[in-house]
């Protein structure tokens, strides 16, 4: 296995894990761009966004919620937080296993780069 997020679900390599139940992950970026910078990810391998299919509705919502729940944990829901689901190279996308990144603690510019 080659994904370095399926690694991180299965333990191989570390994160700091924040949250994790039989269907998503929630771990801190390595590289936060913001005070607060999570990732939230389905266990299950899916490359990207476009890859998801009718049959992974139910995971789609359970990681949004994740998100949610997770903001609001961290202390960043208040104030408000981007979520931003990179996709495919013009996207910006360098990890092929679908994420949401969650990031708070500062103001954040709009259009993004
Ligand atoms: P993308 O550019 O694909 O939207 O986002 C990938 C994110 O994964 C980046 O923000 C990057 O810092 C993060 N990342 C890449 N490798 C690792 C890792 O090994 N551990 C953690 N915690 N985050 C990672
Ligand atoms: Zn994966």
């Amino acid at each position: 296995m080659s994904c370095i997020f399926c690694k991180i679900v299965a333990g191989e390599i570390p994160a700091e894990i924040l949250y994790q139940d039989d269907d998503v992950l929630c771990f801190r970026d390595i590289a936060a761009q913001a005070p607060t910078h999570l990732q939230v990810i389905p266990k299950k391998h899916i490359s990207s966004i476009a890859e998801l299919e009718e049959s992974d509705t139910d995971l789609a919502g359970k990681i949004l919620l994740t998100a949610t729940r997770m903001a609001k944990e961290q202390g960043i829901s208040d104030s408000g937080y981007r979520v931003a689901i990179n996709c495919g190279d013009q996207g910006g996308q360098s990890v092929s296993h679908i994420h949401m990144h969650v990031l708070g603690g500062r103001q954040m510019g709009w259009p993004p780069g």
